[in-house]
């Protein structure tokens, strides 16, 4: 059976899920507000006029990439499955890096529309408004054109793929609304030339906080990184840098522009920049209280794409973090346009109700607050990749892309923080994924 399906973003879930629902043969119409696809990968060097991302007139803005950016994970682990990102010097590539720069990605994921025909199906500059479930289980899409044209279409069943790095979550720091100094959130930094002698305080030490430490470093008269996983005493200079040092959390802010940290250290500073990550936001989804957002857990969903309930016509591509993103969408991709032909069976809705409350169970059994419910640890997404691969029915992760996952998380965060993307040891890995990427690119 072969459904009519709306497809929310344009980004890399939303082509990758373009692709499969139409290997499968179903008829797609992928909704992007944009004017290309792409999604995240789209730098601009435009930010939002509330620098905190919380004004909610502000001018929103998508894509959270500074410009420096460089993939945190290599290339040969990050490519779809079907279309590795290898280095294509004869197609426009210029950056030959294993761990590239931003425009890489987005040539890559352009080429990739392109090659697979999923361009085709994208409407450009058409912004989803709404979407809801009318009588006869089909779902009414209402979108808006550039020109200002509102229109409605009714599909079998909508994925909704529009990307969860845009709206920024803040820290909660005592005594922050009467500091004077300026507070701003990752996702509107740039460049580090504006931070020149200033004095900066970066709250949150995980991928971005990473990133722009040691872009500021070379431009800012201090830098201090506060960060939650450390020791309440942790002051710690940063080795390789004389104006960076790493404390335990924020206690304070005070009005005379110092702040304090845990480990009692006190800092008069210029800017507060939080880089403590995003919440899942869906304005225009009226699902009447089935799914919610709830401390940043979208639910209920069953293994994190499809509502019991609304299933299977509403589903989710991209939710979980902490994983490999592109071939990770590519699986959830194969198993929606399954479930959605018919040709993979989805448990009842009460059995896949039962399930979510299971993991739920578990979740808090282990004392895992409510917003780390979409986070996966390494052994989760191994887990979880192969499960639904055995869904499909299809080649999951293979086992170089899984020791070379292992081995690029420890490198980044462990072995060697400063430097991973220009040095490793799994050349081996490397040998092995491009013998097999010649069945893709041959
Ligand atoms: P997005 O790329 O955000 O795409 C969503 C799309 O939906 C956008 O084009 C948006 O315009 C569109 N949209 C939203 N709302 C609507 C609407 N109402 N109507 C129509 N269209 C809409 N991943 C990696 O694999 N490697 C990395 O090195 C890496 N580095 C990262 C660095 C940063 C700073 C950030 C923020 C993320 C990084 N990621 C990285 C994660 C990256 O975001 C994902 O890899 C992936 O690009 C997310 O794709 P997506 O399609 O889910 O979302």
């Amino acid at each position: 059976m072969f459904r009519h399906v709306a497809v929310i973003g344009a980004g890399a879930a939303g082509l990758v899920v373009g692709h499969e629902l139409l290997r499968e043969g179903h008829t797609v119409v992928v909704y992007e507000k944009g004017e290309q696809v792409g999604g995240s990968w789209i730098y601009t060097s435009e930010t939002e006029s509330d620098p905190l991302g919380v004004d909610p007139n502000r001018y929103p803005v998508h894509s959270s990439l500074y410009k420096s950016l460089r993939v945190n994970l290599p290339r040969e682990l990050m490519g779809f499955q079907a279309y590795p990102f290898v280095a294509r010097n004869d197609e426009g590539s210029v950056d030959l890096r294993r761990y590239p720069g931003h425009e890489e990605v987005l040539r890559y994921l352009q080429n990739f529309a392109r090659e697979f025909g999923v361009d085709q199906v994208v409407r450009l500059h058409t912004e989803v408004l709404n979407v809801r479930l009318v009588d006869s289980n089909k779902w009414k899409v209402k979108s808006r054109k550039k020109d200002d044209v509102v229109e409605e279409e009714t599909f079998d069943a909508v994925v909704v793929c529009n990307g969860h790095f845009s709206v920024p979550r803040l820290a909660q720091v005592p005594g922050i609304d009467s500091w004077p100094g300026k507070q701003m959130h990752s996702h509107n930094y740039r460049i580090p030339n504006p931070f020149q002698d200033q004095v900066v305080i970066l709250i949150g030490h995980y991928a971005s906080g990473l990133d722009i430490k040691r872009d500021l470093a070379g431009f800012a008269k201090e830098v201090h990184i506060a960060s939650r996983s450390v020791a309440d005493e942790t002051h710690e200079k940063q080795p390789g840098y004389d104006n960076m040092w790493l404390h335990s959390m924020v206690e304070r802010a005070n009005e005379d522009g110092t702040v304090v940290f845990r480990n009692g250290r006190v800092v008069s500073a210029d800017v507060i920049m939080h880089c403590t990550g995003y919440k899942y936001n869906y304005p225009f989804l009226e699902t009447n209280g089935i799914v919610t957002v709830d401390d940043n857990r979208v639910g209920p969903l069953y293994k994190h794409v499809f509502p019991p309930v609304l299933a299977p016509g509403l589903s989710f591509v991209g939710i979980p973090q902490k994983v490999i993103p592109f071939p990770f969408f590519e699986l959830q991709s194969k198993w929606i346009a399954g479930v959605l032909s018919g040709r993979i069976v989805l448990p009842s809705q009460d059995e896949m109700i039962e399930d979510v409350k299971a993991f739920y169970s578990k979740l808090e059994a282990s004392g895992k607050p409510k917003r780390y419910t979409h986070i996966m640890d390494y052994p989760q997404l191994i887990e979880y990749t192969d499960w639904l691969a055995a869904q499909c029915n299809c080649q999951g992760y293979e086992e170089w892309r899984k020791q070379m996952a292992y081995s690029a998380f420890k490198n980044a965060f462990i072995t060697r923080p400063g430097t991973y993307r220009d040095e490793w040891d799994d050349e081996h890995l490397v040998a092995e994924a491009n013998k097999d990427f010649i069945k893709y690119t041959s």
